[in-house]
């Protein structure tokens, strides 16, 4: 009978098998159409940092197996889940059965008592990476002596580790692997090639070589196999089946898109272009070639500190390099003038150059390289231009000669100012010369940035035909075709992953975010002990922060804060403070934990300073009639105004303390008093002054010098508190380049306006803006300097050991937790006194006690203050009660105003004490504006026969009746007889 109904189960089985979707092009065994149609979710554990093959980027598991986890699932239709993990605990994970599957492992042989493996998927060589001055590797036995890193838990340590003469040390992933390399804390690093390679690249480690493959008995190329649980043979031959359906062209595309190229490629990186013998000779005959090179074309051709600089500049040397050749940058011309040079043969190569008819008459274009959107800058008070008659009706600033300005030209209507180049165009936007510019979108986004341009903001309106995404190429002078093929070839030689790198270099876009914080376990737990951090933020500070009327925290440091808060889980609370000295006087008094902007010198040993979150620097704002100011020595005898309290007051005492400074209440009233003469001149930082600039309408002020080239904008802790800034200093980190560059952009050009400023007076003013402007592009430069180092350090990876134990706990953490008041939550409650329970029912010795805690008459709190200070009180309360219990205690937020305190061997009167002593805490704090709170506790302790509902009832009653006699004291809930069912009461 039995045998029967299994035989029709499975049939009915293997038919939901053949009927579901999935597309199973792969015959499996009865079993794994079983397994299939179960619809079983298969987990296989995955690394979070091998690139390219498995990796988190943004949240999500990329790489070449999670695509070929994807191709099997649809060969197989078996449900696949990645779990991402660190090796060494994915590889502890499958021994102990709790995955199903392990990617990227490596057959040995000692390893086949817990893995059954699947046939490789791919082979990657293990090479020697070692300093440039290493010398050949040819043997292990060139190792002797020096100090190796290889990965933790690698597949050949053992067969290392019996190399008496070689030094190891065991690294937990790649990037601090390599990086160990490249800070000599190893002489060579064991690793497989193609991670090798990403990481030294990625952060442009040249000092390390690949010295040689790395080949021990048995170890020669690292093999990726799947390995499954020895108890699920079903799964394994699953994958196999799945592994061996996967056509040639299938397996192509999978190397091509993860792997770019092949491994002869990456081993033989400084490869040249093949070269036809009349190339070869042209080459010999014309061994440099010139090229122009823009002065602001940014990010992608530029000139900064004597230096021609940028993408298309990298991307021309790595083609020279292809083909043998040399390349001269011809600086400081007008990209009309550079199309008069490639025309008369004085140049041999422009770069970044759109292909036109008229042009292609005398130039010979690549392929293109780089295809970049376009968008219309417009000044921020005028409407958007979204057609083309609206086009033809604003004055356009073009730089000459560009593709965009000789297609304008040729056609009726519009009507042109030519500019030297697209700052330039963009700068006659900001002052109102001119209506609108067509500019690349990523080159105006980094120049109204870098030079703070002020006014200027972009719109993409798909209808205007003038705007459709640029196609960029080289282009050739005439009389050399042999050139331009040489070009091609080369161009056609690059890797994608060489062009890949190359843009993110220089576009910082597809760069990886570190999203996520890794938080330890120490950091954790300080998190839960606080319930919320504290932070005493400036008013009228934008763009770096303000508070509008209705509460609102705006400005660059709110936005980015906001980053942290999401990516760090942090609860925040905002302290308003008028200025840098009362935030100061709070930090330390402990009324708030962090303040959001402090100055880089601050002499303080009660305070320390975080990372940089933003740079800036310190300028001096004067009238117009005043001469360039080169540094503080020409301030000494005169009278400065600075902002009373302000961080930039306390930076300048200290730092130059002859300075005679005045302090003025506000930015209108300092500028006031400089353009009355009261004062010489005003020192803040520059997004302040130039904001201030703007909205104020202080058209009579301009920025006459920069006085400290690197004013980070800086967050400050109290000293004790080391973990706050640990985790602050994370929180900064995990803000990604491209959210930064979103965010500085956004508050930087677009100071809020109170009203629309005089435009006409501002005109006018309009050679003193340009000066102004002047100013910027000399003082910028140093800020690019500045900005690189910072970004450098954000994208180095977090060396926190634990990782990702830490971050399952904190998922864990994150469900039990109350996010309010970061207080357990019902669900953790309830877990606990199920152990309670059972500790009771066991021990009859044992019993526990529960408080329900409410807030007296909470409504009129949230009804008189409103909600946010409602919660505030909550957040205090919870504080309250952690600070006022017992460490044995387990509070919980049990719902709205209500709180449950479990009390582990506590009996009544003992537990009765308890509530009294968290009422009189709760009696006598005073809450931020709301002032005294009252609560009253319901106490109940449990009696042989309670279970969890019979309990919380005897405490809500205990907790009504308290309410019921008038609010403000404890009651408690003795033990009704009639839910006994086995001990008699003994209290
Ligand atoms: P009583 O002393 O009788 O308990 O009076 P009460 O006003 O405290 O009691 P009631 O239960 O009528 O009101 C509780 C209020 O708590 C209602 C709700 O608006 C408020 N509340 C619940 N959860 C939250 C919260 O998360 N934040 C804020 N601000 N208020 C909350
Ligand atoms: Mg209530
Ligand atoms: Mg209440």
């Amino acid at each position: 009978m039995t045998v029967i109904l299994r035989t029709l189960l499975s049939t009915l089985l293997l038919l939901l098998a053949l009927i579901t979707p999935a597309s199973a092009t792969v015959k499996l065994s009865t079993a794994g159409q079983l397994l299939v149609a179960d619809g079983k979710v298969i987990e296989v554990a995955v690394m979070y940092d091998f690139v390219p093959f498995s990796y988190v980027e943004d949240g999500v598991h990329k790489g070449f197996v999670a695509d070929l986890l994807t191709l099997i699932e649809a060969k197989t239709g078996a449900r696949l889940k990645a779990r991402v993990g660190e090796w060494g605990d994915n590889l502890e994970r499958l021994r102990q059965k709790q995955v199903d599957v392990i990617a990227d492992v490596s057959f040995k042989p000692e390893r086949t008592s817990f893995v059954l493996y699947t046939t490789p998927y791919f082979e990657i060589p293990t090479v020697v990476f070692t300093d440039k001055a290493f010398g050949n590797y040819r043997s292990p036995a060139d190792l002797s002596g020096k100090h190796v890193g290889v990965l933790r838990n690698i597949f050949y340590i053992r067969e290392l580790r019996k190399r008496q003469d070689i030094r190891i040390s065991e690294y937990d992933d790649y990037q601090t692997l390599t990086r160990a390399l490249a800070f000599g804390e190893i002489d060579a690093a064991i690793q497989n090639l193609t991670s090798g390679y990403h990481y030294a690249t990625q952060n442009a480690y040249t000092n390390i070589k690949m010295a040689g493959e790395f080949t021990l008995d048995n170890v020669g190329r690292e093999d990726l196999r799947f390995g499954v649980r020895t108890d699920r043979p079903v799964i394994q031959s699953l994958l196999q089946k799945g592994l061996d359906n996967i056509s040639a062209d299938e397996w192509k595309q999978l190397t091509n898109r993860w792997v770019g190229v092949t491994s002869g490629d990456l081993v033989e990186r400084r490869q040249t272009a093949a070269l036809t013998p009349e190339e070869r000779e042209f080459v010999k005959n014309n061994p440099v070639i010139r090229v122009h090179n823009e002065q602001t074309f940014e990010p992608y051709s530029f000139f900064e500190n004597g230096q021609p600089l940028g993408h298309s500049v990298d991307f021309m040397r790595l083609l020279a390099q292809r083909a043998g050749m040399e390349i001269e940058f011809i600086s400081g011309s007008s990209w009309n003038d550079y199309l008069e040079m490639l025309r008369t043969g004085e140049i041999d190569v422009m770069t970044n150059i759109v292909r036109s008819p008229e042009r292609e008459a005398f130039m010979h274009f690549t392929t293109p390289y780089l295809r970049l959107a376009q968008g219309i800058y417009h000044r921020e008070d005028a409407a958007p231009i979204s057609t083309m008659d609206e086009l033809k009706a604003s004055a356009l600033a073009l730089p000459e000669g560009f593709y965009t300005y000789e297609v304008l030209g040729q056609q009726n209507g519009f009507s042109i100012q030519p500019t030297q180049d697209s700052l330039e165009a963009l700068m006659r936007v900001s002052t109102g010369e001119a209506d609108a510019t067509i500019e690349i979108m990523s080159v105006a986004e980094h120049l109204l940035h870098k030079y703070a341009v002020p006014g200027v903001v972009g719109s993409n309106p798909h209808q205007v035909i003038a705007t459709e995404p640029l196609s960029l190429r080289l282009a050739v002078t005439q009389g050399k075709p042999m050139l331009h093929q040489i070009l091609q070839k080369a161009m056609d030689s690059l890797s994608e992953q060489e062009k890949r790198q190359l843009q993110q270099k220089w576009t910082g876009h597809g760069a990886r975010s570190n999203s996520y914080i890794h938080l330890t376990g120490e950091e954790l737990a300080w998190m839960e002990s606080r319930a919320a951090i504290r932070i005493c933020s400036t008013q009228q500070r934008l763009p770096y922060e303000h508070m509008t009327d209705n509460k609102t925290h705006i400005g660059l440091f709110a936005d980015l804060l906001d980053i942290m808060r999401h990516n760090a889980g942090l609860t925040i609370r905002l302290v308003n403070v008028s200025n840098f000295n009362e935030a100061l006087r709070q930090l330390k008094r402990g009324q708030c934990d962090l303040i959001s902007r402090a100055p880089p010198a601050l002499n303080d040993a009660d305070i320390s300073l975080s990372q940089p979150l933003l740079d800036s620097t310190l300028v001096i704002a004067t009238r117009l009639d005043e001469l360039y100011v080169q540094d503080f020595s020409q301030l000494e005898s005169r009278t400065l105004a600075v902002l009373e309290g302000s961080h930039v007051h306390r930076y300048l005492a200290y730092t130059q303390p002859e300075l005679s400074l005045h302090t003025y209440p506000n930015m209108d009233a300092a500028m006031t008093a400089v353009s009355r003469g009261e004062a010489f001149g005003l020192i803040d930082t520059l997004p302040s002054i130039s904001s201030a600039i703007v909205t104020g309408h202080h058209s009579e002020i301009k920025i006459s010098g920069e006085l400290v080239s690197q004013y980070p904008a800086l967050l400050a802790t109290r000293s004790d508190d080391l973990l706050l800034l640990q985790i602050i200093n994370k929180a900064i980190q995990s803000i990604n380049a491209e959210q930064f560059e979103t965010i500085t952009t956004r508050w930087m050009r677009a100071p809020i306006l109170a009203e629309p400023p005089n435009y006409r007076l501002m005109t006018q003013a309009a050679l003193a803006t340009l000066i102004l402007i002047a100013l910027m592009l000399v003082w910028n430069r140093k800020l690019a300097r500045l900005n690189h180092h910072i970004q450098d350090s954000r994208n180095q990876l977090m060396t926190a050991h634990q990782e990702l134990q830490v971050k399952n706990r904190m998922l864990e953490q994150l469900s039990t937790t109350d996010r309010l008041t970061r207080l357990r939550n019902r669900l953790y409650l309830e877990r606990s006194f199920e152990q309670q329970l059972y500790k009771a029912e066991h021990d009859p010795d044992y019993t526990f006690s529960l408080l329900l805690v409410d807030i007296d008459h909470f409504k009129q709190v949230n009804d008189r203050f409103g909600h946010e200070q409602g919660d505030a009180v909550l957040t205090d309360f919870a504080a309250i009660l952690k600070g006022s219990s017992r460490e044995q205690d387990i509070i919980a937020r049990w719902g709205g105003e209500e709180f449950m305190l479990i009390c582990p061997a506590t009996r009544i009167a003992e537990a009765e004490a308890q509530a009294n002593h968290l009422l009189r805490a709760i009696r006598h704090h005073t809450f931020a504006e709301v002032g005294t709170c009252t609560a009253s506790i319901g106490v109940a302790t449990w009696q042989p026969g309670d279970s969890y509902k019979t309990l919380c009832r005897r405490a809500d009653q205990a907790l009504y009746q308290a309410k019921r006699s008038g609010r403000n004291r404890v009651c408690r809930q003795e033990y009704a007889p009639a839910e006994a069912k086995s001990k008699p009461a003994t209290i």
